[in-house]
């Protein structure tokens, strides 16, 4: 694609961001697209956020991604969000309206849309069990209240973080949402009654693949769709047990492109193409970290 006075410009803003694989998925999006526009990473530190906003109106930047650690730190600045973003309390799509800056959150969204798409697995009426509770696990279960899950169940390591998900649960939606002690959750019978567990916390991420997280796998049944939200390895050591024991899977890579679809169509107002994402994602991945990749996602 030929830069011309023409190209509009998107970004990133994070602390690091020489990581991400967002600049190549979205690049690429745009090229098999044909739209003009670029994609860049934006390295830029806490003590440079407002700066950095301010840059946005300043220099006509289409829209950007945030990502750790500014998340939370960017929502003073803008001028409008979402319901779900005020609700997930975390911004990663801001998109520029003239000189109104919007905050969504397409995190919870990708998830759902990836669940959908990969699994044909729909959240409306469905019990949850999320394990962990950081920014991932809260995005995941409130979009999932939002869009008319039955009950969210979740069990984590320390309970003030899992109490807060569950307080905006039952404050803003008409699901049923409940905290667990890792140390003494009745994993039996939530897992009984779950139609999904989604793993949230980092443990079995590279390079630390051969972990296994605190989840009783012997109680895991071909009833339970089992999900890692980890992307690098795309089998975790979960997801190898949850096949074993019959339940159908899903790995973070899904998450990872439909949070980013979604940005593109709000930046863009067009369909993304997703096989074009998952593609240079697995290929970036393959590159780096000689991933192997399930067949059905290649
Ligand atoms: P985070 O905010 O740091 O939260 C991590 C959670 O894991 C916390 O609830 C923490 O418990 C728990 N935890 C961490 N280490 C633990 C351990 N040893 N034992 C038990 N619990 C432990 O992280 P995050 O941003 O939510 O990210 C979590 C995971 O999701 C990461 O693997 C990340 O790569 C992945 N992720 C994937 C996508 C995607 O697009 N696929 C998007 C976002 C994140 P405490 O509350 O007790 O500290």
């Amino acid at each position: 694609m030929d830069i011309s006075v023409k190209t509009k410009i998107l970004g990133l803003f994070g602390d690091p961001v020489a990581h991400s694989l967002s600049p190549a998925m979205h690049n690429a999006a745009f090229r098999v697209a044909g739209l003009n526009y670029v994609y860049l990473p934006f390295h830029v530190k806490r003590e440079q956020l407002a700066s950095a906003i301010a840059g946005i109106t300043a220099l006509g930047i289409e829209g950007i991604n945030v990502t750790i650690p500014h998340k939370e730190a960017v929502i003073p600045y803008l001028q409008q969000l979402t319901v779900e973003a005020r609700l997930i309390g975390a911004v990663n799509t801001i998109v520029r309206q003239g000189q109104t800056l919007v905050g969504h959150n397409t995190d919870g969204k990708g998830f759902l849309r990836a669940l959908q798409a990969e699994a044909h697995f729909n959240i409306k009426n469905k019990n949850i069990v999320l394990v962990g509770a950081g920014g991932a696990a809260r995005a995941v279960a409130i979009s999932a209240a939002m869009n008319g899950a039955n009950r969210v169940n979740i069990i984590n390591r320390s309970k003030e973080k899992a109490q807060k998900i569950v307080d905006t649960i039952r404050q803003h939606t008409a699901c049923r949402a409940q905290v667990w002690e890792l140390a003494t959750c009745p994993w039996q019978d939530i897992l009984q009654e779950a139609h999904l567990l989604v793993h949230t916390t980092p443990i079995g991420m590279y390079p630390q693949e051969q972990s296994l997280p605190p989840i009783p796998v012997e109680l895991l049944h071909p009833g339970l769709m089992v999900c890692d939200l980890i992307y690098n390895p795309v089998h975790t050591q979960l997801l190898k047990k949850a096949k074993e024991a019959g339940c159908p899977t899903m790995s973070g890579l899904g998450m990872l492109v439909f949070q980013g679809a979604e940005a593109f169509t709000l930046w863009t107002g067009q369909k993304a193409p997703i096989a074009e994402m998952y593609r240079t994602v697995i290929s970036a991945l393959q590159t780096n970290y000689g991933l192997t990749v399930p067949a059905r996602l290649r």
